[in-house]
Parts: C-alpha cells; structure tokens; sequence
C-alpha cells in the first residue's frame, strides 16, 4: 500500500516534500506527493468556504476513474466545511479511501501571529497523518498527544506529537497483517 499525496496549486509551496516525508514516517508506509490532480469542487462564494463532502465527491470520482486503490489525500489552501460545523480543518472518507485537509486555519498567520515554516509543515503533517490515519481503520484516539486525537482548536493540536500511541500503532500493524 501506498499514500498519493495531492498538493493543490493554491497551497503553500515548497512545503510539500518535508510533509509527506512526515507522513509516511508516523504511519510506516511510503508515500509520494505530487501537483492536484482532483477538480476543485464545493466551493461556496456566500461563505468563501469549500464544502469538504462535494470536494471528498470529486476525489472519490477522480479515484474510480483513474482505478486507484490506494488512500488519497488532498491538501487545500481554501478553508472547509461541513454541514453543522462552521469550519473542519479536514476530513475523511475512509469507504472509498479519500481525505482532505485545508491549509487556511493551520498558518500563524491566521492568528494574526508571525509566519513560520516549521509550524505550518508540523500542522499540515498531523492533520494529514490524522486523515489518512482514517482512511487506514483508525478511529479518534482519547491520547492528547496521539495523531487520531481530534482537535477542536489549534493549540490542541499543536499539543499532539507526530506519532501514533501504542494503541493506535498497534491496531494499525494489526490492520496491515491481516491485508
Ligand atoms: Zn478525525
Ligand atoms: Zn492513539
């Protein structure tokens, strides 16, 4: 098995490569990026957001037409979200093997603090690996610092490590055993 990295054109550049090195290191798997390839669906101009479930629609279409088997995930830059929640910083849809995560709220700048590289490669990569992470059986995980915990905010995920807990990396060596 193998992660397919999308890096949408919007989204920032030059980060793509140190991300998905991280990716594929919290989940053991190889991984490989390349530019969108995904029609940008869902985008909504009264709330200049994209809706995640209409563009989770595009990737999956994308997926079938190209027979790819394997998890996908699609990095954004326009901000997301789903019906009854005003914003999701990504989601999955792990029956068809697709995920999304938006880079808008994960930058410094957002929060009207200064830029910085480091911060925004160590957030995209947790909220990718968290997705994708779905997309490989994983469940949310109740460890503050586990990847499959699920933030609300975002120093609740700045306070996440780059790694899976025990239980989780234990269900996901299980998965893969029984492939
Ligand atoms: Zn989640
Ligand atoms: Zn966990």
């Amino acid at each position: 098995m193998h992660i397919h990295i999308f890096w949408d054109s919007l989204s920032p550049p030059g980060l793509q490569i140190p991300v998905t090195r991280k990716i594929s290191s919290i989940l053991g798997m190889p991984a490989t990026v390349s530019e969108n390839h995904v029609r940008m669906m869902g985008y909504v101009d009264g709330r200049k957001q994209i809706d995640a479930q209409v563009l989770l629609d595009s990737i999956q279409a994308y997926k079938h037409r190209h027979a790819i088997q394997d998890p996908l995930l699609l990095v954004v830059n326009q901000d997301l979200f789903k019906n009854g929640n005003s914003f999701v910083f990504g989601l999955a849809r792990q029956s068809v093997g697709a995920a999304v995560v938006s880079t808008a709220r994960l930058s410094n700048e957002y929060y009207g603090r200064d830029g910085n590289d480091d911060d925004l490669i160590d957030r995209i990569t947790k909220e990718g690996a968290h997705e994708v992470g779905h997309l490989l059986g994983l469940d949310h995980c109740h460890d503050q610092e586990c990847i499959m915990f699920k933030p609300d905010t975002l120093d609740e995920l700045d306070r996440k490590k780059k790694v899976l807990c025990k239980l989780c990396s234990d269900q996901l060596a299980g998965y893969r055993s029984s492939d």
